[in-house]
């Protein structure tokens, strides 16, 4: 049984095979997204973060224990990314409203503010009193980088459950969650986006058990100025849209948490010191895309990649 919702600006298809009671199933998850999406969307008037952004260098704001839990993980890998990924990026993204339509190049200054504003370091967690302070007044928190892969693990979880045992999780084409294998037996097989064409257009197939898969890019969302891309993926060591020579990555593997914000994360670093990054993490692998269309992978990805599109090449 197959679902199309569309929740935080994202197309989420959903397909459960061999129960009798996917319809049910199929409901109680869409209330699981619109729990997110009151828990954590920052653009929902009534969401927990957009009353922390409200708050911003005034008050701590008590927030449930899923809130919590999420912030404090993102944190965590703010901290291990050294803030390459920064859940504190709000004011940048605010100020470059990419992807919101009628976007142009900030003035420097207005940059310069922005940026100096975002510091995960200055998110203030009181664990005992479940509370999230931002400790200076036009600091806000956006989650944009790690909602897709915690609302699709949480999925995920209710179906293991309910003991689904085969299912395709897809929050936008970039969160997929594959659980089990294919109702005939075969494993999944996922076809890579092609970052160049159009959604739908692939340039590799992966095969899949019961595993998470993960793409960011600059391809996404973006806007043109004087024939410069510039894409919804913030460095905020300088304020701007990435421009290190990488055009995706891809994270196979971890949860889908993990690997959505590792994802984002290994765009901001570039292709050397992300590989290094994802070479010493245990038990998930990265594919690499640079703007000249070659396909770098991590030792453990070797072979498993099957290429169906020849303007790209695969270095090994
Ligand atoms: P999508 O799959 O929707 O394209 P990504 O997982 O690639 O999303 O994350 C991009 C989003 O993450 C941006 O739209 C923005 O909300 C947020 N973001 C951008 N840059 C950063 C960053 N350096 N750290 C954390 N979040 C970021």
């Amino acid at each position: 049984m197959t679902q199309t919702l569309f929740k935080f600006d994202t197309v989420i298809n959903l397909k459960i095979y061999g129960d009798d009671e996917s319809a049910n199933h199929l409901k109680k998850i869409e209330q699981m997204l619109d729990d997110v999406d009151q828990q954590i969307n920052m653009s929902n008037k009534d969401s927990e973060i957009h009353a922390i952004n409200e708050a911003a260098g005034k008050k701590a704001v008590k927030v449930s224990q899923g809130t919590f839990d999420l912030m404090k993980l993102s944190v965590d890998y703010a901290e291990d990314t050294q803030g390459a990924f920064d859940p504190s990026i709000g004011p940048l993204v605010s100020l470059w409203k990419i992807g919101n339509g009628g976007e142009h190049v900030p003035d420097a200054n207005l940059i310069n503010q922005a940026k100096s504003l975002v510091n995960y370091k200055d998110i203030i967690m009181d664990e005992a009193n479940l509370t999230i302070k931002l400790a200076k007044e036009g600091m806000s928190l956006d989650l944009g980088g790690i909602g897709k892969g915690y609302a699709a693990d949480l999925v995920a979880n209710y179906l293991h459950d309910v003991q689904v045992e085969s299912a395709i999780i897809d929050l936008g084409g970039s969160s997929i969650i594959a659980i089990g294998r294919k109702p005939n037996g075969e494993q999944w097989r996922i076809g890579l986006q092609d970052p160049d064409r159009a959604r739908g257009e692939q340039l590799a197939l992966i095969q899949l058990d019961n595993e998470t898969i993960d793409s960011s890019g600059v391809y996404e969302r973006f806007f043109m100025e004087n024939g410069v891309r510039y894409h919804h993926i913030l460095d905020p060591k300088t304020g701007f849209p990435t421009k290190n020579g990488l055009k995706s990555v891809t994270i196979i593997g971890g949860t889908a948490t993990d690997a959505d914000v590792l994802s984002t994360a290994v765009v901001v670093m570039d292709l050397e010191e992300g590989m290094a990054y994802m070479n010493q993490k245990q038990n998930v692998e990265a594919m690499f895309i640079t703007e000249d269309n070659r396909i770098y992978l991590t030792s453990g990805l070797k072979g498993k990649i099957n290429l169906t599109n020849e303007r790209y090449t695969l270095v090994e």
